[in-house]
């Protein structure tokens, strides 16, 4: 069985979300996990994980959405997050983002919220999904500081060195789409272990004027087998003591 470990369900048309399930299940797909960006998208998530049992729940707030929320607000969502906690697989999509957030202050409540989910993650025992566009470095030294225990990068697979950082941390990483084409991510790829492998689409996000879909976890798995010059058993296999493991 594969595993898509991270989507967002929640913004594909809920006319076509039944489908696309199907679609993915025919493909070996078992479960999906969808991940809250605004406030908004986590009752949006649970309500889809309640009525489709293939749709897990990742709860938090995409780093650039702190941005416009109030103490008060924010203070709102964790009382949330904390009561709904146990209807969650995880916790997510929370870290950095300094690409869209320049400002230092902006980048310090992010920062500053990154911790508190940091501290939710180990409190109730729940992996972290984690984003971290411009900010891969930071996020990995708040990670080490505030010992994070269970932790997924998402997309995270652009520099072999921090790749090397966090599989030394005993983080998991995983990786999309663009494994399927991109030649710096495939030689990372070579290097890390897949013992830390998990995949991801990411969907529906447009990758190639084409958006994604989660039934294309089969391809990503296809892949990383032909570039570790293993069998898709293998892989399909380790793939899911990962997941068992982290979630
Ligand atoms: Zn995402």
């Amino acid at each position: 069985m594969l595993y898509d470990c991270h989507s967002h369900i929640d913004l594909i048309n809920e006319n076509e979300v039944e489908q696309i399930l199907e679609n993915s299940k025919k493909e070996g797909v078992k479960e999906i996990i969808s991940c809250a960006t605004s406030f908004y998208s986590n009752e949006k998530i649970l309500a889809l994980s309640k009525k489709y049992p293939q749709i897990k729940t990742a709860l938090g707030l995409y780093p650039l959405n702190i941005i416009e929320l109030n103490e008060e607000e924010l203070k709102r969502a964790f009382d949330f997050f904390r009561k709904n906690i146990k209807k969650a697989i995880a916790i997510g999509e929370v870290g950095l983002d300094f690409k869209y957030s320049t400002k230092k202050e902006e980048q310090e409540k992010q920062t500053r919220i990154f911790s508190k989910f940091i501290e939710l993650s180990k409190e109730f025992n729940k992996p972290l999904i984690i984003h971290s566009r411009y900010a891969q470095r930071q996020v990995v030294e708040i990670l080490k500081e505030k010992k994070a225990e269970k932790v997924l990068l998402h997309s995270f697979t652009e520099s072999k060195k921090l790749m090397k950082q966090a599989s030394d941390l005993g983080y998991y990483i995983s990786c999309g789409i663009k494994t399927l084409t991109d030649e710096n991510i495939q030689k990372n790829l070579k290097e890390f272990p897949l013992k830390q492998l998990l995949f991801e689409t990411d969907s529906p996000i447009i990758f190639n004027n084409e958006k994604a879909h989660p039934k294309k976890i089969k391809l990503i798995a296809e892949k990383v087998a032909e570039l570790k010059g293993i069998s898709f058993k293998e892989v399909e296999e380790q793939q899911e003591k990962n997941y068992s493991k982290l979630f």
